[in-house]
């Protein structure tokens, strides 16, 4: 979100500042919509892809966020789901496929749009929460300090906010502590390491750019199961590698310890079972 956006909606009451942010969504909407037919034209030879969320099947959108590079077959052009949420998609569909999920509890963190209404669909109780995000259930929530009492919910949803954490042991023990027993945490960071690199004090975007392999390790001390279900666990028609350049960008508000240069990469998702 753009910050003369966010400074907007910081002094707007809940109702309004929600409204905006509703309507921002719709327009974003709108405009995929708009621009559509000019896409597919544009990229008609592109390689094809279908959509587990929306259903759209043809080519995916490059994007190329500004201080890094090209990021290949990303997001669906209809909904704008990008890899990770198609995995997640997938991930979490198996598994609620296999139970009753109209009578479980849920709660969503950081919540993203294009998975919400699924889970709203799905669950019998659908909850959101965030630390700075106004139009959520549960405001100004501190994942290391849950306002939560211990077994409240079933499954628990947290995606691309660990890496955020400082002490994010103490938020995977948190989220521990809510979940009921046969509760279920999805906690997905992005991997892109053999072993985590840790910064040696907060950057701009994350703190600890590069999470590893050993991110697991962490997950491993608070649940007697996790699984790691990987982008190449599903058909490749969803597209769900990673193929992103991160050799661009200023040094200074973006560090880069890794330098990636596009190659096919794989996702990795902790399915964790209490
Ligand atoms: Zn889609």
């Amino acid at each position: 979100m753009k910050a003369s956006l966010r400074i907007v909606l910081n002094i707007l009451p809940d109702m309004f500042a929600c409204r905006i942010v509703d309507l921002k969504y719709s327009l974003i909407k709108l405009r995929n919509a708009i621009g559509f037919p000019i896409f597919l034209i544009r990229n008609l030879n592109k390689e094809r892809f279908t959509c587990p969320l929306c259903g759209y099947c043809g080519p995916f959108k490059d994007t190329n966020p500004s201080g890094r590079g090209l990021r290949k077959h990303a997001k669906c052009p209809k909904c704008d789901a990008a890899e990770r949420h198609r995995l997640e998609y997938l991930i979490v569909n198996n598994l609620l496929n296999e139970i009753d999920s109209s009578v479980l509890k849920m709660v969503h963190f950081s919540p993203e749009r294009c998975l919400k209404e699924f889970f709203v669909r799905r669950f019998g109780k659908y909850d959101t929460a965030d630390l700075n995000m106004r139009c959520v259930d549960y405001r100004r929530v501190d994942l290391t300090k849950l306002p939560f009492a211990d077994q409240t919910y079933d499954f628990v949803f947290v995606s691309s906010v660990l890496e955020y954490i400082s002490d994010d042991e103490k938020a995977i023990s948190e989220i521990r502590r809510i979940l009921k027993p046969r509760g279920i945490a999805i906690l997905n960071v992005p991997i892109i390491a053999e072993k985590t690199v840790e910064y040696p004090e907060p950057n701009a975007w994350h703190v600890r750019w590069a999470a590893g392999l050993d991110y697991f390790d962490r997950c491993n001390r608070y649940f007697s199961r996790v699984d790691k279900v990987s982008s190449d666990s599903f058909p490749s028609k969803y597209q769900l590698f990673i193929y992103e350049n991160r050799t661009q960008g200023p040094a200074k508000e973006y560090a880069l310890p890794l330098s990636i240069r596009g190659e096919k990469r794989i996702e990795v998702v902790a399915v964790c079972h209490v």
